[in-house]
């Protein structure tokens, strides 16, 4: 295939979500799949509810997740081309004045439903004449337009769901331009992926509708069979299966973020889940990129569980090698060395959980002795340095011997002692990085 272009296309009207997460990264593991280009578009043609500071926000969350666009685009900045691409669809008797009111529209909808026929647009404005037409401006009415649907069936390849079809007669001739004078989402985002050279649609399943009409515009603006080609994921709901929504607001990425989540947690749960592929952790975005098969989305909601994201995240976690996490140990202070990351990441379930470890490494610990007589023992037993992988085994073998202690009743107490606590990594690996000097403090009751 010729070079892709895939786009992700937020509207900067809030934070983003774990649910839009899905798309985003569906776009980018494409893109990487296939040596292809990723494009931000942000849809803020809703000049109020857009906010630059929302799409700052979606940039940050975007970088944090890895993503790093090719190119970024902001529709506020491309009206021109809206207008030109609006013009041609007028010169072309595709787009249509209308000048009903949102309550002519609605009781024209409630008399449909009475008669038992859909909430279809009837059309009535095209039979409007130029006189009419003035008749309402000069009320000062001003007109919306509407987009004249062809009734023909429209028919994609899904990339997700295969063959799908819609016909245009069960739909309404979509209003592209309100009457102040802006756009619609529709018109907007067709001319883009037009004008972009948009290969491949990747969004939710919630714009299926929106491809057929879409299709149809393409198609009155480029001609026949220019159609992108489009995918629609099933969306992640809530585990009771309701909809995410940016009201959700701990399940924002920024919240995720600073609930100390790994990003690669929320790329791997955001992607897997309801996917063929069994929800695991990965090293990647270029790992998780292998396990995409968009042909192999589950055509049912893929529920989102809190729980499994907290149980990834540690397994993230104990995935991640020490390259992988060297400036970020350094960046908390914590001891930037191999030995003390590959003893401590099977007991993090979030990443600042190292601090914890580092105090236990380095103190100060306050120890818990329960027997003073014991831990002298024990301290007196210490081998000299240098300490290795070796060095706890022999010593507890040492300190049985002569204690006549062994299992719990000989290892707990030395925990208590050495690190303050009841649970932790394996001590076997933690003993040479807490030392002999501060191994004997600590067994004699000195907080060390
Ligand atoms: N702004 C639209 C949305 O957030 C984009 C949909 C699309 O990908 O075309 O739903």
């Amino acid at each position: 295939m010729t070079q892709p272009v895939v786009r992700f296309a937020p509207s900067p009207t809030g934070r983003l979500h774990i649910g839009n997460a899905r798309p985003a990264l569906l776009n980018a593991l494409f893109a990487l799949n296939h040596g292809g280009r990723f494009i931000l578009r942000f849809d803020d043609t809703d000049r109020e509810r857009s906010k630059a500071e929302y799409a700052d926000a979606i940039a940050t969350d975007l970088a944090w997740l890895g993503i790093r666009p090719d190119l970024v685009v902001r529709q506020s900045d491309r009206t021109a081309l809206y207008d030109a691409a609006a013009d041609r669809l007028r010169a072309a008797g595709r787009l249509y004045a209308c000048y009903e009111t949102e309550d002519e529209l609605d009781r024209r909808r409630k008399r449909q439903a009475a008669r038992g026929l859909p909430p279809i647009y009837d059309r009535a404005a095209l039979k409007l004449t130029d006189e009419e037409k003035r008749a309402f401006e000069a009320q000062g009415r001003k007109p919306h337009w509407r987009f004249l649907l062809e009734h023909r069936t429209v028919e994609w390849d899904d990339l997700v769901r295969g063959p799908c079809h819609v016909d245009g007669a069960s739909l309404s001739d979509p209003v592209l331009i309100r009457a102040d004078g802006t756009y619609l989402y529709t018109l907007p985002s067709v001319v883009d992926d037009v004008d972009l050279g948009v290969t491949h649609v990747i969004r939710g399943e919630d714009h299926v509708t929106n491809t057929a009409v879409q299709i149809q515009i393409i198609e009155a603006l480029a001609g026949p069979g220019s159609a992108p080609a489009f995918g629609h994921h099933n969306l992640l709901t809530t585990a009771s299966g309701e909809g995410l929504s940016k009201r959700l607001g701990h399940l924002s990425l920024g919240s995720l973020r600073d609930q100390g989540i790994e990003p690669l947690a929320v790329d791997a749960l955001a992607v897997l889940v309801g996917s063929a592929e069994a929800v695991r952790p990965v090293r990647s975005l270029e790992e998780l990129a292998q396990l995409v098969d968009l042909g192999r989305l589950s055509r049912a909601p893929a529920r989102f569980d809190e729980a499994e994201l907290h149980a990834l995240n540690a397994k993230v976690l104990h995935h991640l090698e020490f390259a992988d996490v060297a400036d970020r140990l350094r960046e908390l202070g914590a001891p930037a060395d191999d030995r003390f990351w590959l003893a401590v990441r099977g007991n993090c379930s979030v990443f600042n959980d190292v601090v914890t470890w580092a105090t236990v490494a380095r103190g100060p610990v306050t120890p818990v002795i329960e027997d003073l007589g014991f831990c002298e023992a024990a301290a007196a037993l210490l081998p000299p340095e240098p300490w290795g992988d070796e060095t706890w085994g022999a010593w507890t073998r040492a300190v049985a011997e002569a204690t006549g202690r062994k299992g719990k009743a000989l290892f707990m107490p030395l925990r208590l002692a050495l690190t303050g606590l009841d649970h932790g990594p394996e001590l076997k690996a933690m003993l040479p990085l807490i030392g002999r000097e501060r191994a004997l403090g600590r067994l004699g009751g000195a907080v060390a």
